[in-house]
């Protein structure tokens, strides 16, 4: 178990695409992709770990983000969670925490 659903409260298990709601089975499509189709993630894949901060409305750091000249660069990032996204969460920069990749 990595957490709860933010938009239904039941456990969220790890699957082979992804950190999805158990509680599929009534409707709830809220999942974290591993592979996000956002650009800037393009490079990454989300952890276990990642998901689980991600649901303790944590921030979690990750390398190898694309800016959009595609230069690459890290960051802490955080879940924003819109339920009416049939898409699922989308993730965004922690302003102010970007540095320069190496
Ligand atoms: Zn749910």
């Amino acid at each position: 178990m990595l957490g709860k659903c933010p938009r239904c409260g039941c456990d969220v298990t790890e699957s082979k695409a992804g950190y999805g709601c158990t509680g599929f089975m009534n409707g709830c499509r809220f999942m974290i992709w591993k592979k996000q189709k956002q650009k800037m993630l393009a490079k990454i894949e989300f952890t276990k770990t990642d998901a689980k901060r991600f649901l303790a409305g944590k921030p979690t750091k990750k390398s190898h983000l694309l800016d959009k000249k595609g230069g690459e660069f890290k960051a802490q990032l955080v879940m924003e969670e819109t339920p009416d996204n049939p898409f699922g969460p989308v993730f965004r920069v922690v302003p102010g925490t970007e540095e320069p990749a190496k």
